[in-house]
């Protein structure tokens, strides 16, 4: 999507400070952290959100959720981390592009 400021992230577009990425997914950190680790970890194709996933979205969510206790791991959080989806305003979602945040403090 071309006004999506997450697509713009994955496509370089726009400078991230970026922690792994693959043909799917693009994981970044969140420029306004609200842990000592706050990464957001994004699907390559847009979708809004997590209520506007498709059943041909099953497989790269599964791969998604797969890679974030890598992830979270290779940022130090080795003791544990919080994961959060925002989905839709009411529950609190700004950037309308599916991301999951992924939080945590170093052990
Ligand atoms: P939401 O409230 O939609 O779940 O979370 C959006 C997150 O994206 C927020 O934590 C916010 O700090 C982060 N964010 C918004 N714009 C940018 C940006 O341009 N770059 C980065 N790295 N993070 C962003
Ligand atoms: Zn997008």
């Amino acid at each position: 999507m071309t006004d999506c400021i997450f697509c713009k992230i994955a496509n370089k577009e726009i400078p991230s400070s970026i922690v792994y990425e693959d043909e799917d997914m693009f994981c970044f950190k969140d420029i306004n952290p609200a842990a000592p680790v706050h990464l957001l970890l994004i699907p390559k194709v847009h979708m809004d959100s997590l209520a506007h996933a498709q059943p041909e979205h099953q497989a790269l969510l599964g791969k998604m959720m797969l890679k974030v206790p890598q992830i979270a791991a290779e940022a130090g959080l080795t003791n544990g981390f919080k994961t959060q989806i925002n989905t839709g305003k009411g529950g609190g979602q700004e950037v309308f592009h599916l991301h999951i945040h992924i939080l945590g403090r170093p052990a």
